[in-house]
């Protein structure tokens, strides 16, 4: 039998701190010999900040404000393009945006759990349904890449306020 520790790690995106995400991120850079520079450290700041999924052009604004300066949008979609291909954020297809990911040092398939009243959302790494997907390419011979799986409903948080 699997611990529930092993079996079921979750993690909502706050409240770790930014400092602690930041460092994370300059040790896997290092790990994967990959430099974190200054739009790169401040994006993954940004979307830390956030309690909310954001989008690249919210993104984009934010990092305009902090740098004094018009960012154009491909410097932003390369700098997320760099923080995704390292697991330091992961891009939400459904609401078209993006979370810093709570488990940058370990390779991982997820399950996002999007609440649709305040918006947050929790990252999940759930071993079963990843045997499961694994098993179920392997019986195919489908090549496994990754899983992001997106859930949309109500966190405990709204449902109490709303009970
Ligand atoms: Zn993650
Ligand atoms: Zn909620």
């Amino acid at each position: 039998m699997l611990t529930n520790a092993r079996l079921f790690q979750q993690s909502y995106q706050h409240p770790q701190s930014i400092t602690a995400a930041i460092s994370q991120a300059k040790l896997v850079c290092e790990r994967n010999n990959v430099r974190l520079t200054l739009a790169r450290e401040e994006i993954l700041k940004i979307v830390w900040l956030s309690h909310q999924p954001l989008g690249a052009y919210q993104i984009q604004d934010e990092l305009s404000k902090l740098l004094s300066k018009k960012i154009a949008p491909p410097t932003v979609y390369r700098a997320l393009a760099f923080l995704i291909d390292n697991g330091l954020v992961h891009k939400l297809t459904s609401l078209n945006a993006y979370v810093g990911c709570p488990f940058p040092n370990s390779e991982h398939s997820n399950i996002f759990l999007i609440c649709k009243g305040c918006r947050k959302v929790a990252e999940v790494v759930h071993l079963p349904t990843n045997e499961t997907i694994q098993d179920v390419c392997s019986k195919t011979k489908f090549g496994f890449d990754a899983q992001h799986i997106e859930v949309f409903g109500t966190c405990s948080n709204c449902s109490s306020h709303r009970a």
